[in-house]
């Protein structure tokens, strides 16, 4: 909507016509291209943008930090194949919101960041202006795309190139830089509405090659023990019909990373999760669909991997992605909705299931781990270890499938992922591919704003403190997010000993016995402490049934817990170091 100015322009002096300014395109621009939230921090010299995107029907959610808002629109641009929006004033916030757009790019999210910035002749003088940074140059290298808008009347291009660059091909983040004079730039109401575009099509199918399907689908049935992985870029294309009758009909096992459990249930029959290190070492070709052969894969060789010969399919929107760490023997380029069509037709109804001993080897290593698993989550005791507490969040879980699971720590992290069993699409959300700590808050917000499910955020203390603050967010809106916080008194352990013997504490150990709940409470939400199992259970089934913000805090057995989690082998050694 314009707004109706009368011109004081001497040319036109008397007579009246409608004018609108560079605050209301930008606001018209994100409404014709369907943006409904706008996550952000405000202040110069986004303040008033803020407002009158409030007043004009958008939906902006005010953070305490932009990097947590920047999580928040990574995640809703994850969970709606939409780019998510944040906004943040000039250099410092900028730069806080700039962690997340270079974490939603590693992760393939696709996110705009819209940042507000000082004046152009200020900056590229270096002449000291209030918050002078060259935002574009910075951000550049981060992202998949960088835009500047100088002129009121390129604001509906500069939109829509960086809506398209966001969603199209492989997502990922963009930045978009509004020098602070665009926003009361001046123009005529109806050329400014002519000079919006309404994105048409942003994320074109990507169809794949006829060729590249045959041979695809040649050497899959040339296996003698496939394996399906599925990578957050299958749950990300919201293909979950082809793809589960792609698994269903071929009868391969599938291996879900993280993100993408629940694509098919972690309790299906060939899920093959708890059966992972078999899968990986003794399959004999590997289909990747939506998953990067990255370090969460071990580079896809070494010990992981075995020393059975192994042919990979990958399947994937990005061409540059194949043979990124080892061959890949047939490489499918397309959208992940196309490519599993096309695999499915061209499956016929002739394919035969994988040769059973094969089958029964994955199904008796799963049922094996899966028994061996079950006594430990069980566990009634005080103080509580991982597992206990986990067991009964597992059956939240269970019980509650259509909610979200967000969760990051480390041994928080890589117990949950295990031993919490996820049924739908899209309802974990965690540290992705850097393994960061500190999407905790963000995401739990957008989490319940784009979906209204109910949302459970698993957080380990350390994790928890990196976006704490925004409990405040989630009481202000008043957000169904339920937060237990794992608190064994510190970062992996809360039992190290400053070695020197001094007064200051260990490098790895927080204050002891905490009370997270009463920052909850602080703020007029729900604060609860809890001891053993039981007790958990039943405050996060309070917490969900209630819709209220709560926060739980799970005491945790200090002594619990190993050394960066399940990836310790990643700490360098000193051959020089102290016992
Ligand atoms: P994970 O960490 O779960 O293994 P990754 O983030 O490593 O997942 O991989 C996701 C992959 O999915 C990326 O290589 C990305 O290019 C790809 N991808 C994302 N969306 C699509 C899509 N719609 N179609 C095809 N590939 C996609
Ligand atoms: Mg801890």
């Amino acid at each position: 909507m314009s707004a109706m100015i009368q011109s004081i322009d001497a040319n036109t002096a008397g007579a009246e016509h409608e004018l609108t300014d560079g605050f209301h395109l930008i606001i018209d621009a994100l409404k014709l291209n369907g943006v409904k939230t706008i996550y952000g921090v405000p202040g110069i010299p986004i303040t008033d943008f803020g407002r009158m995107a409030q007043a004009e029907g958008i939906r902006v959610i005010s953070f305490r930090h932009e990097q947590h808002a920047g999580n928040a629109a990574a995640i809703a641009g994850f969970l709606t194949k939409r780019p998510g929006i944040c906004l943040t004033v000039s250099a410092p916030g900028f730069l806080n919101g700039l962690t997340a757009l270079a974490n939603a790019t590693t992760n393939c999210f696709p996110m705009i960041l819209i940042s507000g910035s000082s004046e152009r002749e200020i900056v590229d003088l270096q002449q000291g202006d209030y918050e002078e940074m060259d935002q574009l140059a910075i951000a550049k290298p981060l992202c998949k795309a960088a835009f500047r808008v100088l002129h009121a009347a390129d604001i509906g291009i500069g939109v829509a190139r960086a809506i398209r660059a966001a969603v199209s091909g492989r997502p990922g983040g963009v930045y978009l830089d509004l020098p602070a004079k665009l926003f009361g730039q001046v123009m005529d109401a109806e050329a400014g509405a002519n000079s919006l575009v309404e994105v048409i099509d942003p994320a074109p199918a990507q169809l794949p090659a006829p060729g590249a399907v045959k041979r695809a689908l040649d050497v899959l049935k040339g296996a003698k023990r496939p394996l399906i992985i599925l990578g957050k870029g299958a749950a990300y294309a919201q293909a979950d019909d082809q793809i589960r009758a792609l698994i269903e009909k071929s009868g391969v096992p599938f291996l879900p990373m993280s993100m993408a459990k629940g694509l098919l249930p972690d309790t299906h029959p060939q899920c093959a999760g708890a059966a992972r290190s078999t899968v990986l070492k003794d399959s004999d070709v590997v289909m990747l669909i939506g998953a990067r052969l990255n370090w969460l894969l071990s580079h896809g060789k070494g010990k992981t991997w075995g020393d059975a010969p192994k042919k990979f399919i990958q399947i994937d929107i990005e061409p540059k992605e194949m043979d990124s760490n080892v061959e890949i023997a047939a490489p499918l380029v397309g959208d992940i909705g196309s490519c599993v069509s096309a695999l499915l037709e061209g499956i016929g109804d002739t394919w035969q299931a994988p040769p059973s001993d094969w089958i029964d080897a994955v199904n008796s290593k799963r049922e094996e781990n899966i028994a061996k698993m079950a006594p430990r989550l069980m566990k009634n005791s005080a103080p509580m270890d991982f597992h206990g507490a986990l067991g009964v969040l597992r059956t939240v879980i269970r019980e509650r499938p259509d909610a979200i699971l967000v969760n990051e720590g480390a041994n928080t992290l890589d117990l949950a992922r295990g031993i919490i069993d996820m049924y739908q699409p899209r309802k974990r959300l965690d540290v992705g591919t850097w393994g960061v700590m500190g999407i905790g808050m963000g995401f739990a917000v957008a989490a319940a704003i784009e979906t209204g499910k109910p949302v459970l955020a698993v957080e380990g203390d350390s994790a928890f403190g990196f976006s704490g603050m925004e409990v405040e967010t989630i009481c202000r809106y008043n957000l169904p997010v339920c937060v237990v916080v794992f608190n064994n008194n510190g970062i992996y352990r809360g039992t190290d000993a400053n070695p020197t013997g001094g007064t200051d504490a260990a490098t790895t150990v927080f204050v002891k016995d905490a009370r997270y709940d009463k920052m909850m409470e602080a703020f007029g939400g729900v604060g609860v402490h809890v001891t053993t199992p039981d007790e958990l259970k039943r405050a996060v089934d309070t917490a969900i049934d209630s819709g209220k913000p709560t926060l739980v805090n799970a005491a945790i057995d200090p002594a619990a817990g190993s050394e960066s989690g399940r990836i310790g082998n990643l700490n360098p050694q000193s051959i020089l170091k102290k016992k």
